[in-house]
């Protein structure tokens, strides 16, 4: 199996595999015993209806609404009747005296609140309630379901021995059905409440409660074929709603709680792009429309007007760039920083852009020491912007005419390159956050503009090359910006 393969079977089966596993031995056992299958479904569904309830309860304060809150206390009191069920099934001789009704009983009354629950709980997306309040309704409608079954026994009939399922039982499980199937079409009404894939998950759970209930509605012993797929119907129910509500919440948190804050971030990436491509057009063309007059006005010899307009383009690279780190900081951010790997010559790279780096050092002085002629994989614009990085730092933060060294060697397995600057230097405290999001010197922000996003931008870029980034500096000496970038 190659590798790609096998990490993506790693990646996203690797849980599904193991609840299939799981899913085919609860499946084999009821051939060994239908009591020990029951139970063990019946337990993995209260243990997942009492997390649901535990990570809703403990996430209600940071929660927007309460709409999971209330499904997570509706699985949790349906789980106790699932356990007073469980416990009085068929065979289990704990309760005595009692047949196949009393399980039927709870059954259907468990399966009636979780129902009547899942259809009222998008009542909570706008109004938040008293936490208390609600806990004690459930509680005291668990504890009259449990009198009324087991005391005072007024709880309509379910299964009769000899006859088997009632009529009341035969048209709740269709009742309770419909129930379900209006929470699908309300939860489909509701959907952009969620993230896509919990709502798929929480659509498809809610679909199997309703193949689980029709398969109740045809079985004639408790311990028969239809009363078996009807309890693997829930457990697969159960699976998909701990995935939606536990895993999502735990692993993809902005996914289930925070989806307002994760809609807005979407809209921020929507904006930065929509910038990116409104406002460099304009700065593009007024680039173009300056360098045209400052053509025009070099021969005419008005240096006045010249010197403006080397100001006015100046300026405008100044914006572009800060746009253009603003957008690439925001693809770090979530992860679609695209990189187009290529093979090229390192040494013949520098070549390529060492008239771009001229331009960009026309006040000082450049020197470019040391050769290479290896050949490397890795994305060359993205090598290019660290190295016009470094230089226009070194512009920034050196005076006029000192020197700049742009220096290049091989060592063992990686390239050594550096820019070297006789500046401002920076103090041997502050070196170790250079590389962090917005971080600026107070000596470089009086010294010139910029966001604090360029040496990030950098070591984001080198780190995914695999490579290392550094300073050595010096107050009022200077600056050596280096990276290494791995040959192999
Ligand atoms: P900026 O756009 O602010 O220059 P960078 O991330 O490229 O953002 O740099 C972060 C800060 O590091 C700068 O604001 C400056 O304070 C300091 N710095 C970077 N390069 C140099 C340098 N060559 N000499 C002195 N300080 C530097």
């Amino acid at each position: 199996m190659n590798n790609v393969f096998k990490n993506v079977i790693v990646k996203y089966f690797i849980r599904e595999i193991l609840f299939i596993i799981f899913f085919i031995i609860i499946f084999v056992s009821h051939f060994y015993s239908y009591l020990l299958f029951h139970t063990s479904v019946e337990l993995f569904s209260i243990i997942i209806a009492v997390s649901i309830f535990i990570f809703a309860w403990n996430t209600r304060k940071i929660s927007k609404n309460n709409y999971f809150l209330f499904l997570g206390s509706a699985y949790f009191f349906t789980g106790i009747l699932d356990f007073f069920h469980t416990l009085s099934y068929k065979g289990m001789s704990i309760f005595s005296g009692i047949g196949t009704n009393v399980p039927t009983q709870l059954w259907i009354a468990s399966r009636y609140l979780l129902a009547i629950s899942i259809l009222i709980a998008p009542v909570f997306f706008k109004r938040k309630m008293n936490e208390i309040t609600m806990l004690m309704s459930y509680f005291l409608i668990t504890i009259l379901i449990l009198l009324s079954v087991f005391y005072l026994h007024n709880f309509p009939e379910s299964f009769r021995e000899g006859a088997g399922l009632t009529a009341f039982k035969i048209e709740s499980e269709y009742v309770i059905s419909f129930l379900f199937i209006i929470s699908a079409f309300l939860l489909s009404y509701f959907r952009d409440k969620f993230d896509k894939k919990v709502y798929i998950l929480l659509s498809v759970s809610f679909i199997l409660n309703i193949v689980a209930e029709l398969l109740f509605t045809l079985y004639v012993g408790v311990y028969d074929i239809y009363n078996m797929l009807g309890h693997l119907a829930v457990l697969l129910s159960y699976y998909l709603i701990y995935k939606a509500v536990i895993e999502v919440g735990l692993t993809k948190p902005y996914n289930l709680l925070f989806l307002e804050l994760k809609i807005l971030d979407r809209k921020k990436d929507e904006f930065l792009s929509l910038v990116n491509h409104e406002v460099k057009n304009p700065l593009a063309s007024i680039k173009l429309s300056s360098e045209l007059l400052i053509r025009h006005l070099s021969k005419s010899g008005d240096t006045q007007s010249l010197e403006d307009l080397r100001v006015i383009n100046n300026d405008v690279d100044i914006i572009s760039h800060m746009i253009s780190n603003l957008v690439d900081m925001n693809r770090i951010e979530s992860g679609k920083l695209k990189y187009r790997i290529t093979r090229f010559n390192f040494g013949k790279f520098i070549e390529e852009i060492s008239p771009v780096i001229k331009t960009l050092v026309r006040n000082h002085k450049l020197i470019i020491k040391g050769k290479t002629d290896v050949n490397v994989k890795g994305d060359k614009d993205r090598i290019k912007q660290v190295i016009i990085n470094f230089i226009t730092n070194a512009v920034k933060y050196s005076p006029k005419d000192k020197k700049i060294i742009l220096s290049i060697k091989t060592e063992d397995d990686e390239i050594i390159l550096g820019v070297k600057d006789f500046g401002i230097g920076i103090e041997r405290e502050k070196q170790i956050q250079i590389f962090d999001k917005y971080f600026r010197t107070e000596r470089g922000e009086r010294k010139a503009e910029g966001l604090g996003l360029g040496l990030y931008i950098s070591k984001e870029i080198i780190s995914f090359h695999k490579g290392k980034i550094w300073v050595d500096s010096e107050v009022n000496k200077g600056s050596t910006f280096y990276f290494t970038f791995p040959i192999r």
